[in-house]
């Protein structure tokens, strides 16, 4: 924790020190040493008193970061799997790449430690949040701290009927040489029951060291015991493997919502919905890191722009009405996902894919990926989406 800020009121407060609480926490840093003029106290508050590795995060690296030195690992080829099909694509220029979280973690936690402006209260938990006129008052165990802005990243309870990405995944140590560390294996399809979408993801490190997850995609998660029969099948029938050593484990759910919160039709200007919960994943696919790292950047900028902006939507119109197509797509034709997604990464190219993956597609990136999508159930959906709003 840092010292030295003992104000309790501050223009900017943080909810959070989470992946984007942090990232967001550090943009700002930066401005504030750019135009000191300007300068917006902030501080993050954040429950955890240290910081451990509890994540892997995975992205399509398009441009740099001031978090780029916790990357461990890149890989230009990736494959998807279905039906005894796999395509696999290349792409030298947008590497997939793993972001260490403990070493994110102590990156930001040292960058904030330099910062005079901007300080993380860790062992410091919200507890109230209320909106008043010009200002925000939050309540963190026994202190009140009133802020112009607040920028929201806990973790929100999911709207019931809401499809769900929920994985189990082990680092498995193994004593042969068993994985290719060339490519990564992105989604290898199961079979889809009872509107379970279900695929297992291996990220290899070397020959000898991975993280396999097994993820579904559905609205009901399923007991423990099950998602560790399924990685122990895989991993001896699939992967043909014996014996292996549990390295570490981890386990997500991460909503799949039709319609998310926007940043531009929040209900109070000064407080700002912000990451996994906030709007900020892009839904169709559960990616939160990049869009994290580029909406941040950009709330950052606005707060020092010479006029008073409002923060600009996670996402555009069409990428969000694409995601609840898609979505809705997932929800109700379920069994044709997997071949959906083979098809995708089969006939758009890769780099047009990544970039639309990314929320950062061109208008021929739109037109590849409608045009590789099965026409007459997209149609279908899209008239769904249209009668449920
Ligand atoms: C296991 C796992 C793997 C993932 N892998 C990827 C990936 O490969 N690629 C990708 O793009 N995305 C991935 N995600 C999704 C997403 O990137 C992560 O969940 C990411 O951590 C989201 O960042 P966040 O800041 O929104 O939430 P978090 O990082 O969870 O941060 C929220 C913070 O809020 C704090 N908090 C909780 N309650 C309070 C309170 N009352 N007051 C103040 N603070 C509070 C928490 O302690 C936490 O630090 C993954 C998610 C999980 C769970």
């Amino acid at each position: 924790m840092n010292s030295g800020f003992a104000d309790t009121n501050c223009d900017v407060l943080i909810l959070g020190g989470g992946m984007s609480g942090l990232a967001l926490a550090h943009y700002i840093a930066d401005y504030n040493d750019h135009c000191e003029k300007l300068s917006k106290t902030t501080w993050v508050v954040e429950p955890r008193q240290t910081y451990e590795r509890d994540k892997t995060w995975c992205y399509w690296q398009q441009q740099t970061t001031p978090f780029d030195a916790a990357v461990t690992h890149r890989w230009y080829r990736w494959q998807i799997s279905y039906n005894g099909q796999t395509h696999i694509c290349e792409c030298s220029e947008l590497p997939y790449v793993r972001v260490d979280s403990q070493r994110y973690y102590a990156l930001a936690q040292a960058r904030l430690d330099k910062s005079k402006t901007v300080n993380l209260l860790t062992g410091t938990k919200a507890t109230k949040v209320d909106v008043k006129q010009t200002k925000v008052s939050v309540s963190c165990d026994d202190l009140q701290y009133e802020a112009d802005l607040v920028y929201d990243t806990r973790p929100k309870d999911v709207a019931p009927n809401t499809l769900l990405q929920h994985f189990v995944g082990w680092e498995i140590t193994t004593d042969r040489d068993t994985f290719d560390p060339e490519t990564v294996t992105l989604m290898d399809f199961q079979s889809t029951k009872g509107g379970d979408i279900h695929f297992f993801y291996v990220l290899p490190f070397d020959k000898r060291r991975a993280l396999i997850e097994t993820t579904h995609f559905s609205k009901t998660l399923l007991p423990d015991k099950v998602y560790e029969e399924e990685l122990r099948t895989y991993l001896t029938e699939q992967l043909g493997i014996c014996e292996w050593q549990i390295q570490h484990e981890e386990r997500g759910i991460i909503p799949m919502p039709k319609n998310t919160a926007s940043h531009t039709q929040r209900s109070h200007q000064n407080l700002i919905p912000f990451g996994l919960h906030g709007g900020t994943a892009k839904p169709s696919t559960g990616y939160c890191y990049p869009h994290a790292h580029s909406q941040a950047q950009q709330h950052a900028s606005q707060l020092f722009a010479p006029q008073a902006q409002t923060a600009s939507a996670a996402r555009g119109l069409l990428a969000r009405w694409l995601d609840t197509v898609f979505i809705s797509f997932l929800e109700h034709q379920s069994e044709q996902a997997a071949g959906t997604f083979l098809q995708l990464f089969r006939r758009v190219p890769a780099p047009a894919l990544v970039r639309f993956l990314s929320d950062n597609a061109k208008p021929t990136d739109y037109i590849q990926v409608i045009l590789a999508m099965p026409k007459l159930s997209f149609i279908r959906e899209a008239f769904r989406c249209v009668r449920n709003t």
